[in-house]
């Protein structure tokens, strides 16, 4: 008997040592950049998923049964919206049965509900394979959004984990401090970026031009996923652009055509967290991207 209570006893404390001290908050993030901007506002209190590697491209993604597991246990869905994951999000939303993170609820977070989105087309015409057909979502371009998307978010944190609510609330209000430094940083190393003209591969750069005051002069793919073709790519020869902008995953062919046609040089620019070395968090990915424009813009 004695045993049997010890035995018991025994149990009793493992079980109690196997339960968590504090639950954390299971976040699927869509993008690798949402997973660094959740990490930011929620430190030790979420476990992140990052659903797509920057290698991928974000407008095609397979739903796989591991991602629809994924979403199944996650109490929040952090993605780009604006139709950027058209293709899979409402999929994977189908098959999770996960009701927490169906859109409307608190468990769905659309960064794309915080911004004004630019390049919003007056009249969509998927049958001409435009992929931006809710507007341009390629907003992580622009540092100042992303300090609007980071204020929602941690909100949104708070909600979903009341317990912590002063916890994100510090977390939120150092990310900011640091990234109004950040973005004085960088708009001053981009000052002899201002009107330079540039051709882009995919339409990703727009928000980046915007708030650094340069000029889109073209673009290598017709329209936002539609292939460059040899008859579209000459018309852009006579642009006299400064720099054609590409990222890692585009293919490199076109933009090297253009080029030696031109002369005009090549600059590969991270667009997402990861996607080049020194890119590991958002603040490398923009030191990287001001680094490499102002280098090119010395040649
Ligand atoms: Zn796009």
């Amino acid at each position: 008997m004695k045993c049997q209570i010890r035995q018991l006893a025994g149990l009793l404390v493992a079980g109690l040592l196997a339960v968590p001290v504090q639950a954390q908050l299971n976040v699927f993030a869509c993008e690798p950049e949402w997973a660094a901007l959740a990490q930011e506002l929620a430190g030790e209190h979420a476990t992140i998923f990052t659903a797509t590697h920057a290698s991928q491209d974000p407008h095609y993604v397979q739903a796989r049964p591991s991602l629809i597991a994924k979403l199944r246990s996650a109490d929040l869905a952090v993605c780009t919206g604006a139709e950027l994951e058209i293709g899979w999000m409402p999929m994977l939303q189908r098959r999770g049965r996960n009701p927490a993170v169906l859109p409307g609820q608190a468990g769905y977070f659309e960064a794309a509900q915080q911004v004004e989105l630019l390049e919003k087309p007056a009249k969509l015409d998927r049958a001409e394979g435009d992929v931006h057909g809710a507007g341009n979502p390629h907003f992580l371009m622009d540092p100042r959004r992303i300090l609007r998307v980071a204020s929602a978010l941690s909100s949104r944190l708070q909600q979903l984990d009341p317990g912590n609510k002063s916890a994100y609330e510090s977390l939120l209000q150092e990310f900011t401090t640091r990234w109004q430094s950040a973005i004085r940083r960088w708009q001053s190393s981009a000052e002899g970026l201002r009107g330079k003209r540039v051709v882009v591969h995919h339409r990703e750069w727009i928000y980046l031009l915007d708030w650094l005051g340069m000029q889109r002069v073209g673009s290598l793919e017709p329209k936002p996923g539609i292939p460059p073709n040899l008859a579209h790519l000459a018309t852009l020869k006579e642009q006299q652009a400064d720099m054609i902008i590409l990222s890692p995953r585009n293919d490199t062919k076109p933009s090297a055509w253009l080029q030696k046609q031109t002369g005009t040089p090549i600059v590969v620019l991270p667009h997402t967290v990861g996607a080049v070395p020194n890119s590991d968090d958002l603040f490398g990915l923009f030191d990287e991207v001001i680094r490499r424009l102002s280098e090119s813009a010395k040649t």
